[in-house]
């Protein structure tokens, strides 16, 4: 589940194109991908399915393996795949069914992904496969994150060609979001590598439902992580996303220790994970583990998927939520899919000025020096300047 659905529900398909300048998604329908500068364009085909060694696994007796990517832990028989759809056993070995294969490339504003500490203004070529380790009841692109990798439109792309097409548009960074990035890590790695060599970062958005090993290997590649803490309790995880909670607490935790630029989501959900003294634990986890500098989103959440009947958040809901976290020391606390609204801005803790000022996706005015407040010196979080 993103927090982040591939198409903002608010806006028209028209105005999200001329907005992102180009969009390349094939969840439902075929689309053309055709990058600038290039004669080539290839249409998305369904049933694409390219397979890669993986080495997360472990052999068990009678032909099983016992894939080691998440906490899942999936045990797979012989020809079978494991929960997130996208992994399977052939001969006694894990393979990943989505390597090069993936159904939705767009050029989005970093805005959107959502970063709001990583290089504003700038643009991120956006990847997803298929698959996810989680079940969330409230996903914004089950589309995607529930189907099996024939059942969508994917494209055959190279981790070569995608950065070399990432230069081209004018990316400064890849994105590996939507449904689960961390179901197609050894894609991701690939692409993180070239990525790299092109000067260009590496972010991730994910469910941080990761083993130590695998997310050791991406912390060489990556630059900025955006994790969805969508609940604070076990229940809710289990409940909601056939989830764990405390694994993603420890990839926090670990991320932060790796120095890798992190920001948080949390979706509220109306009757569900709303209730403030929850929250407030929540919000002095964040401060006590990772940090009051840690950016937080408390995100609107729109009825989707199996949550249809619950409604929207009420914005008096996050405007508390925002009001408790900052109260419990959070320095960076965002509203978040509400554009125009106050707390979708940036406020220097310190002197309390406006220091990035956003509308839409766009950035309005920015006064932030060497990574510091223009206005009284504070050092702000974040990726301010690349390359
Ligand atoms: S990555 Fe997929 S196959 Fe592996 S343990 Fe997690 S859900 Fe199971």
């Amino acid at each position: 589940m993103r927090s982040q659905s591939i198409a903002d529900s608010r806006m028209t398909k028209r105005e999200f194109l001329n907005l992102c300048g180009a969009s390349f998604c094939a969840v439902c329908a075929p689309g053309l991908l055709a990058f600038p500068q290039t004669s080539r364009a290839q249409m998305a085909k369904k049933g694409l399915i390219r397979t890669k060694l993986s080495p997360y696994f472990t052999s068990l007796d009678g032909g099983e393996i016992q894939c080691g990517l998440c906490p899942r832990r999936c045990r797979i028989s012989p020809g079978k795949r494991g929960f997130c759809r996208v992994r399977e056993n052939r001969d006694g070995k894990l393979y990943s069914l989505v390597y090069g294969n993936p159904c939705v490339i767009q050029l989005d504003p970093i805005e959107k992904e959502p970063f709001f500490h990583v290089l504003p203004g700038s643009k991120s070529l956006t990847i997803s496969t298929a698959g996810c380790s989680f079940q969330c009841k409230f996903c914004e692109n089950w589309e995607i994150s529930q189907a099996f990798p024939e059942d969508v439109y994917s494209y055959e792309v190279s981790p070569e060609t995608m950065v070399k097409r990432a230069v081209q548009m004018g990316a400064r960074s890849l994105a590996y979001t939507y449904a689960e990035p961390t179901v197609f890590l050894e894609y991701m790695l690939e692409v993180s590598s070239h990525a790299k060599g092109a000067g260009l970062l590496n972010l991730i958005h994910s469910n941080g439902f990761i083993n130590p090993a695998p997310l050791r290997d991406l912390c060489r590649v990556l630059d900025a992580a955006h994790i969805d803490l969508k609940g604070f309790s076990e229940t809710f995880y289990r409940e909601l996303c056939s989830g764990e909670l405390a694994p993603v607490l420890d990839t926090m935790k670990f991320l932060k220790a790796e120095h890798i630029h992190l920001e948080i989501t949390n979706l509220v959900i109306p009757s569900k994970n709303d209730g403030m003294a929850t929250l407030r634990e929540m919000f002095l986890w964040i401060k006590r583990e990772l940090g009051a500098d840690t950016p937080l989103h408390l995100s609107r959440f729109y009825p989707r998927h199996k949550l249809k009947k619950l409604p929207s958040t009420p914005i008096s809901t996050q405007e508390k939520a925002r009001e408790t976290a900052l109260s419990c020391g959070l320095q960076y606390v965002y509203i978040g899919k509400v554009p125009g609204h106050e707390g979708w801005n940036t406020f220097c803790p310190h002197c309390g000025k406006m220091i990035i000022q956003r509308t839409g996706y766009m950035i309005g005015e920015m006064h932030i020096d060497e990574g510091r407040c223009a206005y009284c010196g504070h050092p702000v979080p974040g990726i301010w300047e690349w390359g």
